[in-house]
């Protein structure tokens, strides 16, 4: 067991602290919104009055928050987790951001005496409440090697990646198969659809046939085949077109950064655009198909 202090409790960080909870672990927990606090409580968290006090005298601290900058905001200054966490705390940053921000935490996180990863997650809300989420790893051996009986309680796939920012490198290129391969299925069920082509029937060829894919068979974009899928909850996030367009920006300025071609990695940074400027930010990611029905 042991004493975890927990930062940013939304779609998947919520979820995430409540498996480390079950599993037995003291959780410590902050958000800037008191309904997820809420929630995190309910499920057996103690509430923390600040970064910093969700960071003081406990092992691990893990975050999840939206982008780099709330990353560095949360790490950095003199109400941050670096100034609060005891020497040996392992840092354990779970969202999604881009490289050099994850390099620069780790380095603050090391100047201090601590030890950090990256490990950004796969597996969407499911994953998360399932405590079945895909780890990517970037940091140290020793740092990894602590890390993962906490990961453990929160995923079934921890694999190292390599050095300090390997983790987001190996997420955003993991992202841009996502988004080009949800706008492929999403394409392919509206073309269905114009063939007068049942979409329960497409569904039982293609998850068994070469376009299997886990947009297809684990995130089915519409309503029918996967369950569980949002296009069942009128497109309620899961995983937000905003975050998926932050994946594939991120995507794209690596890309350009490192001299790589990707295409289909810069059209589907695009569609999502045209989709999250449409007002639709908030949908889950998948709606986007509605937008290729002509919605919208
Ligand atoms: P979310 O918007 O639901 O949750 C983010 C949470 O962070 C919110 O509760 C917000 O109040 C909190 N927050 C923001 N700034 C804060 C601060 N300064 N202090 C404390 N709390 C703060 O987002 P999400 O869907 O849970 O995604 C979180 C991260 O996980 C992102 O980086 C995302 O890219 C990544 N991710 C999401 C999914 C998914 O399916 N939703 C899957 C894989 C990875």
């Amino acid at each position: 067991m042991a004493n975890i202090g927990f930062i940013g409790l939304g779609n998947m960080g919520g979820p995430m602290a409540s498996n480390l909870v079950k599993a037995g672990h003291a959780v410590k927990v902050f958000d800037l919104s008191a309904d997820a606090v809420a929630k995190a409580v309910e499920a057996g968290a103690s509430k923390a009055a600040s970064v910093g006090a969700a960071a003081s005298d406990v092992e691990f601290v893990v975050t999840v928050l939206p982008a780099g900058k709330h990353v560095l905001g949360v790490y950095d200054g003199p109400d941050g987790v670096i100034a609060h966490a005891k020497p040996g705390t392992v840092l354990i940053d779970s969202s999604t951001i881009d490289v050099d921000s994850a390099r620069k935490a780790a380095e603050l996180a090391r100047a201090a005496g601590l030890g950090v990863v990256d490990a950004p997650i796969s597996g969407g809300t499911a994953g998360a409440a399932a405590g079945t989420l895909t780890f990517m790893v970037g940091g140290s051996e020793a740092d990894f090697a602590s890390a993962q009986p906490i990961l453990a309680g929160m995923g079934s796939n921890i694999i190292h990646a390599g050095d300090s920012g390997a983790g987001q490198a190996a997420k955003i290129c993991n992202n841009m198969v996502l988004g080009v391969s949800m706008i492929a299925v999403s394409e392919a069920f509206m073309l269905a659809k114009r063939l007068g082509l049942d979409a329960q029937k497409l569904f039982e060829v293609s998850s068994k046939a070469s376009g299997q894919c886990w947009a297809l068979t684990s995130y089915c974009p519409v309503p029918g085949p996967v369950p569980t899928s949002p296009a069942n909850r009128d497109y309620q996030p899961g995983f937000a077109v905003d975050m998926m367009l932050k994946d594939l920006k991120l995507a794209q300025q690596a890309s350009a950064a490192s001299g790589a071609t990707t295409p289909m990695g810069a059209l589907a940074e695009s569609l999502y655009a045209l989709y999250s400027n449409g007002g639709n930010g908030g949908m889950d990611f998948s709606a986007i198909v509605k937008m290729l029905d002509g919605e919208k």
